[in-house]
Parts: structure tokens; sequence; C-alpha cells
């Protein structure tokens, strides 16, 4: 096999035009900031800084942010401990406890249901797991905080606090567990005052 020896190409020793094509670079640069500070400044053209949290940012009805649980018409949490959510989360960050209904009609319920919120990916596979409409991700997306907060999520956190004026009703019907809503009977059954999604 033939062995092609190449040379190596010569080194730029001048350093007069090294520095001066960074230099260039750098202005170009420079005069694209300044080029946009200056329209922004004199408001001809309008910024896409949002002066957050004066600001909020604006999402898509489709945005999976923090999660709640919705309740019956009774005002019962709906959940009814079947463990699927938890077996979908991809994270692994949902604990439930299942516990005895005092009401016989009702199976059972959680007695504890806490999601890790520091493990969770914000994927919705757990909204999509769940038959019964009973777990959710809305619209919330401030969640930043200090060492020391609660990141595990309780039952009653994530069931009655106060951005959910005391509990977010399901849309879906009391009787019917997996029903086939279309627009028409989404609208009628809409009493979903949070996270409409
Ligand atoms: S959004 Fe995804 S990661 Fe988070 S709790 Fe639900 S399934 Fe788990
Ligand atoms: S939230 Fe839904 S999927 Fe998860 S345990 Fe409760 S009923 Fe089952």
């Amino acid at each position: 096999m033939a062995v092609v020896r190449v040379k190596r190409p010569p080194a730029d020793r001048n350093i007069f035009f090294q520095v001066a094509g960074y230099v260039a670079e750098i202005g170009k640069g420079m005069r694209l900031t300044m080029g946009i500070f200056l329209r922004q400044l004199f408001k001809r053209e309008a910024s896409n800084t949002l002066e957050w949290p004066e600001q909020p940012a604006d999402y898509g009805e489709r945005f999976k942010g923090k999660h709640f649980l919705t309740l019956r018409d009774d005002g019962e949490i709906r959940c009814t401990a079947c463990f699927l959510c938890a077996t979908a989360c991809p994270a692994d960050c949902i604990h439930i406890e299942a516990a005895e209904h005092p009401d016989g009609s009702i199976e059972k319920y959680p007695s504890r249901f806490e999601i890790d919120i520091l493990r969770c990916v914000f994927c919705g596979m757990c909204e999509e797991a769940c038959p019964v409409d009973a777990i959710r991700l809305g619209p919330e997306y401030t969640m930043a905080g200090a060492a020391g907060e609660k990141w595990v999520y309780t039952k009653d956190y994530l069931s009655q606090r106060s951005v959910l004026e005391g509990g977010v009703t399901s849309v879906k019907d009391e009787n019917t567990k997996h029903p086939d809503l279309d627009r028409e009977d989404a609208a009628q059954t809409s009493h979903l005052k949070h996270g409409v999604h």
C-alpha cells in the first residue's frame, strides 16, 4: 500500500494578523449586541425579555407544570389508589399508600400520596396513566425555592393548596370511569378551575 506523506501546514506566525482577526470578530459581536440594545432602548424593536415575576410568562394550555389531585363532587379526593401513575412514572417519584375506604362503595383511597418533585421530569405519564382523571399537571411553573423547602408534595398540598382555590373538581362524570369526552361534552361538564387541558 502506498504511503502518502503530507506536509504539516505552516503555523501562522504573524501575530499581527492573529490579533487583528480576533479583535474584528469581537467587534462584529459587539456591533450586533449594541444594535439590539439601542433599538430596544429607543423602542424601535420589541424586547422579548419578561420582567418576571411581575410579568408572568404566558404558556400554552397544554403546558405541564406543577401537579394537582382532583376531587369528586362531594369534595373527596378522586384517586382510587390504583398505583397506575406510580407504575408508569419513569422517575419513580410517586409514593402511594392505599387504605380501605370507610364507604363500602369505594374500594380504597390513598391514605398517603406524595410526589418527590425534585425527581420528577414533568413527562405527564402519570396524567396519561390515570383512569379516573385524578392527577393532572397544571399551569403553575414557579417552583424555585431554597434548601430546606418541602420538595415532597403531600396529598393535602396536591389537592388543597391555595392556588387551587380549595380544590379542583374533575371534568369527568362521577359514575363514568372512562368517558370519551368530545369537545361538546367537555364544555358542558367542565368545572375545572385550574389547568384546563
Ligand atoms: S410527570 Fe412524569 S416524572 Fe413526574 S410524577 Fe408524573 S410520571 Fe413521574
Ligand atoms: S392518581 Fe390515578 S393512576 Fe394514580 S393511583 Fe390515583 S387513581 Fe390511580
